[in-house]
């Protein structure tokens, strides 16, 4: 059934899908491209910014930014790229690929899980029906269970190397908003509950509610637009900062970290954009999106006012607009040219 606000809509009626050449399109492409995708849905008004953290009601509805960062290292940008927002349910991602680096795959999977539940990113029934085990990482229950598993001797230590570690993905130092933790740390009950209740069942090993502020602190991080794009272009790079060419990740985490994001990085509407859009995203409740075409680069967007489901509305439709124009849908295929009988 479709949620009353539509779903995933992508807008892009008439809008031409071009095909991937396995790169993107000239610089000047690009640029237009993303000047048109800021154009066309500029208007979109709908949507409503997310009001159940305080700070996050006060943030001005009307901001628009987007970002490509190619592999490259080239950037584009449109609007209000520069604007600063909390990255929120986007650390989610790079946490994850964080812990897979210094764990690997075998145990995060097994602890943590890489299915979609189906449910809200804040669910407690979800955890229930699936006998304690998160098995969603991009949700806050799985994101609490994979940021317990940080190496540090004490939370400082965690959260440091955390910190650190979406720096590098950023190619910059990232701050703590303060203001942003501070105001989600007096509403977020419910995360502490969710942590509690994944201690009960042996999922968190440390104390869950010093593991609910680190996972707030990394919610709490400044990023812009840009800086997201570029996040997600490390993981399109096979984990090197196509910017700063430090190596942040193995590619192998990348994989892991990009097949979870197609699965699970959108909610419960994860199936849907992948449906319409055809790629790896993750999206956070302050209106960032960050989309991942492997080997091409990444499309950071920003828009406070979000759909039912948490994801902002124009950052959907611009992303969605430029995986059509820039030919970047994963499941996008044109027939080969016609065989030669020595190929046939
Ligand atoms: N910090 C937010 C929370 O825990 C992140 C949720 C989100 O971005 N979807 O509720």
């Amino acid at each position: 059934m479709r949620e009353p606000d539509g779903g995933v809509e992508p807008d892009v009626d008439g809008v031409e899908q071009a095909v991937s050449t396995g790169l993107l399109p000239g610089w000047d492409e690009v640029e237009q491209h993303v000047g048109d995708a800021l154009e066309r849905y500029l208007p979109r008004t709908s949507g409503a910014v997310a009001d159940y953290i305080p700070v996050l009601a006060a943030a001005d509805p009307e901001l628009f930014g987007i970002a490509v960062a190619e592999v490259s290292g080239a950037l584009h940008s449109a609007g209000d790229a520069e604007a600063g927002f909390s990255i929120q349910s986007i650390a989610k991602a790079f946490v994850y690929a964080m812990v897979c680096d210094e764990l690997g795959h075998d145990t995060v999977r097994e602890r943590v899980g890489v299915n979609n539940t189906g449910l809200s990113f804040n669910s407690v029934i979800a955890i229930e029906l699936n006998n304690g085990h998160p098995m969603n990482p991009m949700v806050n229950a799985g994101a609490l269970a994979t940021t317990a598993l940080v190496p540090g001797a004490t939370p400082a230590e965690q959260w440091e190397r955390i910190r650190t570690r979406l720096s590098a993905f950023a190619g910059r130092q990232l701050e703590l908003d303060g203001q942003v933790y501070h105001s989600e740390m007096l509403s977020n009950q419910r995360n502490k509950a969710i942590a509690r209740l994944l201690e009960s069942y042996g999922r968190i090993d440390r104390d869950p509610l010093e593991i609910t502020d680190i996972y707030t602190r990394q919610c709490s991080l400044t990023v812009t637009a840009r800086d997201i794009a570029v996040m997600g272009a490390t993981l399109a790079d096979g984990g090197v900062n196509p910017v700063t060419g430090v190596r942040v990740v193995s590619p192998q985490v990348c994989r892991d970290t990009l097949s979870v994001l197609a699965a699970t990085g959108m909610y419960e509407r994860s199936g849907e954009w992948l449906f319409e859009i055809g790629l790896p995203a993750k999206s956070g409740v302050s209106g960032g999106i960050v989309a991942i075409a492997p080997g091409k680069g990444a499309i950071g967007t920003f828009s406070p006012r979000l759909d039912s489901a948490g994801n902002s509305v124009r950052g959907q439709r611009a992303t969605a607009y430029l995986s059509r124009t820039l030919g970047l849908n994963l499941f996008a295929s044109a027939a080969r040219p016609p065989r030669t009988e020595s190929h046939r």
